[in-house]
């Protein structure tokens, strides 16, 4: 199969919009990740879904929506998600909510939940509209790969397998949703994101879940079963290194080697050995966010066999980036 990267505009809005209500599945950008869609009630295209990511059947999908006449056809929302829907949609949070039968089993991995957001990206919401569906979307990456910022990045891991990705540039998060299960009068971290806790406490109790900073126990089920996975990671082994600019530079510079890299801010890399991969500003979580899956797809380019992350502050958004690093890391952290 041909994948055609085109990018957007009324046409190609029509044409992946067509492929859609015919069952296909199309990669589109969305504020946070690129998304590989599908019609969510349709388990035949949902399917697909899961053929070309090779995703476990048992990670469910995010259902992305434009309006919010659509929340109460797909789930049964308790009031505290219309006033987090309020607050943040569109935007990037996803609200597990208890399901209704209109949802197939394909898409919640047979869970009593669903989770579903209302992306902020104009040619997320142009898709959703113009196909008149709701859309059940993972990052359009293969599994296990880091998640795809860039068309270019989609079409690497998908092409041949798609018939067509819409190109809508750099995404501006750069990491994908918070994910959120949303009870009567507070809501569980399940995987931190662009909104961050602290957003979300100005209205309810927020309650992190074991799962966001550390690895399972054997035999635990996860509460978000995308996070069990290994996920994010390059070929190369990663390790977190959390310490100062100087620390981090004293450590890397002991633990230089051929086909040694070294993941750190524009500010830091130039006195550092070993190949660089850049990541972001130094003290600017947002970019080191924006730039997280590149810099990982990086690592791979340059050929790296160890890379040492220098780890940034685990705040705001920096919890989420954090959060993806553990798991490309396999959680090997080193705090100097
Ligand atoms: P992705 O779309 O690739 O960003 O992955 C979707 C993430 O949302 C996965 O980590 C899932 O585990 C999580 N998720 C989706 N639906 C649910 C649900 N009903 N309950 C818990 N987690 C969910
Ligand atoms: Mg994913």
């Amino acid at each position: 199969m041909e994948t055609a990267l085109l990018p957007v505009s009324p046409d190609s809005l029509q044409r992946a919009a067509a492929l859609l209500q015919a069952g296909q599945i199309v990669g589109m950008p969305t504020e946070t990740v690129y998304g590989l869609a599908a019609n969510a009630a349709d388990p035949e295209a949902v399917a697909r879904i899961f053929t070309a990511k090779g995703r476990p059947s048992d990670n469910p999908l995010i259902v992305h929506i434009a309006e919010l006449s659509a929340l109460p056809q797909l789930a049964d929302p308790p009031a505290l998600a219309y006033k987090l829907a309020k607050a943040f949609w569109p935007g990037a949070m996803t609200m597990v909510l208890p399901r209704r039968d209109t949802v197939p089993d394909c898409v919640t991995a047979g869970l009593d939940t669903v989770g579903i957001r209302m992306p902020s990206h104009p040619a997320a919401a142009a898709l959703i509209r113009e196909s008149g569906l709701a859309l059940a979307a993972p990052s359009g990456n293969r599994s296990g790969s880091p998640s795809p910022a860039t068309a270019a990045q989609m079409l690497a891991d998908m092409d041949g397998r798609i018939p067509m990705i819409l190109d809508g540039g750099p995404c501006e998060v750069g990491v994908e949703s918070t994910v959120i299960l949303v009870r009567e009068d507070s809501v569980r971290l399940l995987r931190p994101g662009g909104v961050t806790a602290d957003d979300l406490r100005e209205f309810c109790l927020v309650e992190v879940d074991d799962g966001v900073l550390h690895p399972l126990a054997d035999g635990e089920a996860a509460a978000s079963p995308g996070m069990k996975y290994r996920h994010y990671a390059p070929a190369a082994e990663v390790t977190l290194v959390t310490g100062t600019a100087e620390a981090f530079a004293e450590f890397v510079t002991a633990h230089t080697a051929s086909g040694v890299a070294v993941m750190a801010s524009r500010e830091e890399l130039p006195r550092l050995p070993g190949l660089h991969v850049p990541f972001g500003r130094q003290g600017d979580p947002e970019s080191q966010a924006r730039e997280l899956f590149t810099a990982l797809r990086r690592c791979d380019e340059l050929g790296a066999e160890t890379v040492y992350v220098h780890c940034p502050p685990k705040r705001g958004i920096g919890l989420a980036v954090y959060n993806r690093l553990l798991r490309a890391a396999a959680f090997r952290e080193i705090v100097l």
